[in-house]
C-alpha cells in the first residue's frame, strides 16, 4: 500500500496559459476577455516574469520614433502609471525607447487585471507533463505543494520563456543560436538605492569616454541626454570595469556596467551580472547560475561602492524574483521568421504583432554586446505562434518561431506583450468558431487586435 501523501486535483478550462510573464499574462487576459474560461499557471509567487525585475520595457517606439505597440501593452503601462508604477515612454538613441516600470507594481497590477478579466491564477505551480493524443495537447499536469493538478483544456498557451509546455508536448525546437547553439547569457537583476545620480553625471561630464555606446551608433547618447531623460539606460564605465578587473575586484565576464531607471528616483536597476555558458532551461545549470548570480550581486555592490563616483553609499533594495534568462529554446512553427523575410517583408500581411527594437545580442561566451540597427518595426506573422506538428497549443513571448537575429529584436518585453495578446485573442476566437488555433482566420484575428488598439503593419491592415 502506498504511503504517498501526494494530493491530486482535476480541472477543466477552455484556455490554459502557463507562465505569467510578458508573453503569458496578456495571453491569459485576452483569452478571458474573449469569453474563454481561462487559467494562468505560474511557477513563482509573482506575475510579470522579467518585467518584475526592474528592467524597463523596450519596443514601444521603433528607430524612426514610430509607435510599434498599442493594445494590451499600452493599457498595462497606463494601469501601471495610474498607481505610480510607470512614467511613460522615453526616446533613446540606443534602445529607440525605454519605458521604466516598477517591478513590484507590475506584480500587483498584473493580478488586478487578471481578476478583472476573470482569469483564475494558480501560483507556485510548475509544468510537470503534457498529454498529447493524435498530435493534439489534451491536458497538462502541474505540480505545487505536494499536489499534482491535471488540467484539461481546448487550447494551451506556452508563456514559460523556455517553452517548457511545448517541450513537454514534443514540439520541435532548436537551442540557442543557429550553427553554434550558443545562448545569450542569463543575468540576476537587482535594484539599488542610496546613490547620487548628480555626482555620477558630473563624473561622466569629466569622463565622456565613460559613455559606452559611441555617437556613430547612437547620436546624442551623452550625459546631457541622461540628464534630460528621466527614463534611460546607461551603458558604459569600460575603464572603471577594466581597472576593477586588473585589481581582482571584478570577476564577472562583462566589460561594461549597465543601469536602468525605474519610476522611482530613489531606485535604479542594475543589469550587469552575467552568467555565460549556461543553459537555463536545465534545472541544474539554472540553479548553479542563480548561486553565481547572488555572489555577483555582492561583487557588483562592492564595485559600485569602491569604484563608481556617486555610488559610494549604494544599498541593495531588491533582487529579482528569478534569474533573468535571455535565450534557451526556439520552437519551430508553421512559419519561421528569418531576417531575410524581414527585409523583403515576405510575411508582413500575416502579422499579428510588431517588433520595433534593434538586434541586441549579449555574448553567451564573451564579455560584449552586439548591436545592429533595425530601421523600422517589422511584423511577426501568426504562423510563428503555431508550433509545427502539434495542435491545441500556441507559443507566446520569447518561445516563438524566429531565427536568432529576429529573436534578438523580438525578445523584448513590449513585443512579447503584443505576441501574448495575439495568442490569447486567437485562442478565444478558435473557441468561438469551434476551430483549432491552427485554423484561426488571420484577417479576423488582425481585425480584433486592431479593434483593441494593437498596431499592425499597413499590409496586414489591408487584409484585416
Ligand atoms: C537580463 C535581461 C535583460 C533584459 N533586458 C530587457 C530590457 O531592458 N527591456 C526589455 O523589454 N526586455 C529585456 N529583456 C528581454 C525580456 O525580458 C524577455 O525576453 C521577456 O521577458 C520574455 O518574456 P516571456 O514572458 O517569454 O518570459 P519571462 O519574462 O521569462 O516569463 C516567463 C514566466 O513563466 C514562468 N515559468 C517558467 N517556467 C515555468 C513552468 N515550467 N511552469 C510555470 N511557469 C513557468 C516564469 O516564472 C515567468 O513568470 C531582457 C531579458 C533579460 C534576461
Amino acid at each position: 500500500m502506498s504511503s504517498s501523501k501526494l494530493r491530486h486535483h482535476e480541472k477543466t478550462y477552455d484556455v490554459v496559459v502557463v507562465g505569467g510573464g510578458p508573453g503569458g499574462l496578456p495571453a491569459a487576459i485576452a483569452a478571458a476577455r474573449g469569453g474563454a474560461r481561462t487559467l494562468l499557471v505560474e511557477a513563482t509567487a509573482a506575475l510579470g516574469g522579467a518585467a518584475a525585475s526592474g528592467l524597463g520595457v523596450l519596443g514601444f517606439l521603433d528607430r524612426q520614433g514610430n509607435r510599434a505597440l498599442g493594445g494590451f501593452a499600452q493599457e498595462f503601462m497606463d494601469r501601471l502609471a495610474a498607481v505610480g508604477g510607470a512614467i511613460g515612454h522615453f526616446p533613446c538613441p540606443v534602445h529607440n525607447s525605454i519605458s521604466p516600470v516598477s517591478p513590484d507594481m507590475v506584480k500587483i497590477v498584473a493580478v488586478q487585471m487578471c481578476r478583472e478579466a476573470g482569469v483564475d491564477i494558480l501560483f507556485n505551480n510548475s509544468m510537470m507533463d503534457a498529454e498529447v493524443v493524435d498530435g493534439t495537447v489534451q491536458a497538462i499536469t502541474v505540480f505545487g505543494k505536494l499536489t499534482t493538478t491535471r488540467i484539461q483544456a481546448r487550447t494551451f498557451i506556452d508563456g514559460t520563456g523556455d517553452g517548457d509546455l511545448a517541450f513537454a508536448a514534443g514540439a520541435r525546437f532548436e537551442s540557442g543560436q543557429e550553427g553554434t547553439g550558443e545562448m545569450q547569457p542569463s543575468t540576476l537583476m537587482f535594484t539599488v538605492t542610496g546613490h547620487d545620480l548628480d555626482k555620477f553625471f558630473t563624473y561622466l561630464d569629466d569622463n565622456p569616454a565613460a559613455m559606452g555606446i559611441k555617437e556613430d551608433y547612437a547620436a546624442g547618447y551623452n550625459v546631457d541626454f541622461l540628464r534630460k531623460h528621466r527614463g534611460h539606460c546607461f551603458i558604459g564605465l569600460t575603464d572603471l570595469v577594466a581597472q576593477a578587473q586588473a585589481d581582482g575586484d571584478f570577476t564577472i565576464p562583462r566589460n561594461q556596467f549597465i543601469t536602468i531607471s525605474t519610476p522611482s528616483d530613489r531606485h535604479l536597476a542594475i543589469n550587469t551580472s552575467r552568467l555565460t555558458r549556461i543553459d537555463s532551461s536545465d534545472p541544474i545549470e539554472l540553479s548553479d547560475g542563480l548561486e553565481r548570480g547572488y555572489l555577483q550581486v555582492l561583487e557588483l555592490l562592492q564595485f559600485m561602492r569602491t569604484y563608481v563616483p556617486g555610488f559610494e553609499s549604494a544599498e541593495l533594495s531588491q533582487i529579482a524574483p528569478a534569474l533573468g534568462v535571455r535565450e534557451t529554446r526556439h520552437f519551430v512553427g508553421d512559419y519561421r521568421l528569418t531576417f531575410e523575410d524581414v527585409d523583403t517583408k515576405a510575411a508582413e500581411h500575416d502579422a499579428v504583432a510588431l517588433s520595433g527594437y534593434n538586434i541586441d545580442i549579449h555574448s553567451g561566451t564573451g564579455d560584449g554586446i552586439e548591436l545592429e540597427v533595425v530601421d523600422e518595426a517589422f511584423g511577426i506573422p501568426y504562423g510563428c505562434l503555431v508550433p509545427q506538428g502539434v495542435d491545441g497549443l500556441l507559443l507566446s513571448g520569447r518561445t516563438i518561431s524566429v531565427d536568432s537575429r529576429v529573436f534578438a529584436s523580438a525578445r523584448v518585453m513590449g513585443t512579447c506583450m503584443a505576441i501574448g495578446e495575439a495568442a490569447g485573442t486567437a485562442a478565444a476566437l478558435a473557441l468561438r468558431h469551434n476551430t483549432s488555433v491552427r485554423e484561426v482566420d488571420v484577417p479576423t484575428l488582425q481585425a480584433q487586435l486592431v479593434e483593441r488598439g494593437a498596431i499592425l503593419p499597413q499590409s496586414a491592415l489591408q487584409t484585416a
